[in-house]
């Protein structure tokens, strides 16, 4: 899971902006390891029971829809052949990212994507799903408004797109129960959570797994992320892994 991809200005963006030279490494180190990108349809297929998937394969996501990705992560993942998804906030197609005024009001706001980019990237075997209509927090939303951000949004991008987007990546990552069945009910066949980890063929296709790469990542760090599955790619959670992993392997128990 990526944010935006360019050039860092505030503290947040340490966190969630990836520097394009950066990203372009990281991906080069996972290909270089036998990673591969793959289209969120193979992943929701896979799921569905259809054609195997590898263990090294992965799915690239980019919530908000910055344009830094049409710029700089379109070209590197193009020249390796690998897909991407966009999670779109509806409301703010071609606008700037201003639910984030709310949470850092000082801060600069960021061009999101415009129909144009959005089509030429359709065109580069990108596909796009939704973010809802206006970024909002689900959970603390009633039940009508939380109906309004998952239906409005998804007709929305229908119209814009020409197909129906079918997955939605919860804002903030925030989602409960009610959330999870509101998003069910609202047609959508998978949403995808904050929440790290690998995701097995049984995994609840309304939590899939995200790991997040942030802004600080090595391409070194990113690449034992994807083997841990986890946000932590530090050598002591490494060590820690591996080591669970061999005890299991040689029927030590493991607390
Ligand atoms: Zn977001």
């Amino acid at each position: 899971m990526y944010h935006r991809v360019g050039k860092p200005e505030s503290q947040t963006d340490q966190r969630y902006c990836v520097m394009p030279t950066r990203f372009a490494e990281q991906m080069k180190v996972l290909a270089r390891h036998g990673h591969r990108g793959v289209s969120i349809e193979r992943l929701l297929d896979w799921m569905d029971g259809g054609p195997p998937l590898n263990d090294k394969d992965i799915v690239i996501t980019f919530d908000d829809g910055f344009r830094g990705v049409l710029e700089h992560a379109f070209p590197v993942l193009n020249a390796l052949g690998w897909p991407a998804t966009v999670f779109l906030v509806a409301d703010e197609i071609g606008g700037t990212d201003e639910w984030h005024s709310a949470t850092d009001p000082t801060g600069v706001r960021h061009r999101l994507l415009s129909a144009d980019d959005i089509r030429t990237l359709q065109v580069g075997g990108w596909s796009f799903h939704s973010h809802t209509c206006t970024h909002a927090s689900l959970t603390q939303l009633d039940d009508e408004s939380l109906r309004t951000e998952l239906v409005r949004s998804r007709a929305a991008l229908t119209d814009l797109l020409g197909n129906q987007p079918y997955c939605l990546a919860y804002p903030y990552g925030h989602v409960d129960d009610r959330v999870e069945a509101a998003a069910r009910k609202a047609g959508y066949r998978a949403a995808f959570s904050v929440q790290p980890g690998f995701n097995r063929r049984d995994v609840n296709p309304f939590r899939i797994r995200r790991i997040d790469v942030f802004g600080f990542d090595t391409p070194r760090v990113l690449l034992l992320k994807v083997r841990l599955g986890s946000n932590q790619g530090g050598l002591r959670h490494a060590a820690a892994y591996y080591w669970r992993q061999a005890s299991r392997r040689l029927g030590i128990p493991t607390a």
